[in-house]
């Protein structure tokens, strides 16, 4: 599995449709100061979902939205696609090429789609979460994160731990549980109360 293309349309400076193309093994993106390079690296990360605008150097979620230079005006949407390439099966999908596709309005909604089938965060993640690529772990290291890890206190070592053991997806599984567990119960015994109202 590795990244093949990634092709962004008025996100952040990428105001024209853009495609980058990766082989596989170690690519170097290069170029002045302030042309774009962390963009690049931020598209990644908000294509699989990424919700924090700080996390993507921006003040506000519409901030990724292109923002209009002196020559040409703002754009009302943002888009980023990512091809993965799958050939090995490590998604668990049956295509040997997944596309994962992000779209967003200035009103600040979000559309998802994979292989062009709309769908939801959540199935973005499910669908990355074994692979060790994702919004939630840690493969994207940004300017100064080391530090943050090497100085993290042990809760949020022990966060970094369970990341790379693949904890996290069986965590929000749980989490979901107990939430559905939590609203049975308030059922359960709403319709005690009924009964006993009834006797
Ligand atoms: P450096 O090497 O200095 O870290 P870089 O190549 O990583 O720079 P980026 O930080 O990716 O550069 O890009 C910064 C540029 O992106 C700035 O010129 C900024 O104006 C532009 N930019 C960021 N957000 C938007 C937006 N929403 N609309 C238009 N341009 C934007």
């Amino acid at each position: 599995m590795y990244l093949k293309t990634l092709t962004l349309r008025g996100f952040k400076s990428f105001a024209s449709a853009t495609a980058l193309r990766f082989e596989p093994g170690i690519t170097c993106v290069v170029g002045p100061n302030g042309s774009g390079k962390s963009n690049v690296v931020d598209a990644l990360a908000w294509v699989m979902g990424e919700h924090s605008a700080k996390s993507l150097r921006g003040g506000k979620m519409e901030d990724v939205i292109f923002a209009g230079t002196s020559s040409r005006p703002p754009l009302g949407r943002a888009e980023v696609t990512l091809t993965i390439d799958n050939s090995d099966g490590a998604l668990p999908i049956d295509y040997t090429e997944v596309t994962i596709s992000r779209l967003m309005f200035r009103s600040g909604q979000s559309e998802y789609a994979i292989n062009g089938d709309t769908c939801r965060l959540l199935d973005i993640q499910e669908l990355l979460s074994d692979s060790g690529i994702g919004r939630e772990m840690h493969v994207i290291v940004g300017q100064g994160q080391l530090d943050q890890v090497l100085h993290a206190g042990p809760e949020e070592r022990r966060a970094f731990i369970e990341e790379a053991a693949g904890v996290l997806k069986h965590r929000k599984r749980k989490e979901k549980a107990l939430r559905k567990l939590d609203a049975m119960q308030a059922n359960l015994t709403r319709v005690q109360d009924l009964a006993t109202e009834l006797r």
